[in-house]
């Protein structure tokens, strides 16, 4: 996306940009009411620059969620549950 001509006119279109990326991950994590999913969805359909960065965000986000079960405690708090138990 190297067009000069879609960089130079609506601002409207970038707050919209701005905005979606603003609520992705409250979007991905389900927190959004039904209009807000429903406005993020459609600016995803209808602007790749967003698009790239919802499934970028995507991968992230279901990466550490498929990571965590299998995650270990931070140092920090196995040393404290390792003071409690002893
Ligand atoms: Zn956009």
């Amino acid at each position: 996306m190297t067009d000069p001509e879609m960089w130079s006119h609506d601002h409207d279109a970038f707050d919209e940009c701005v905005r979606a990326l603003e609520v992705v991950h409250a979007f991905l994590h389900g927190e959004l009411s039904e209009a807000e999913a429903d406005l993020v969805r459609h600016h995803l359909h209808a602007c790749e620059r967003c698009m790239e960065s919802f499934e970028i965000e995507n991968t992230i986000t279901t990466m550490i969620r498929l990571s965590q079960p299998t995650t270990p405690a931070p140092t920090l708090l196995r040393h404290r549950i390792a003071l409690i138990i002893s």
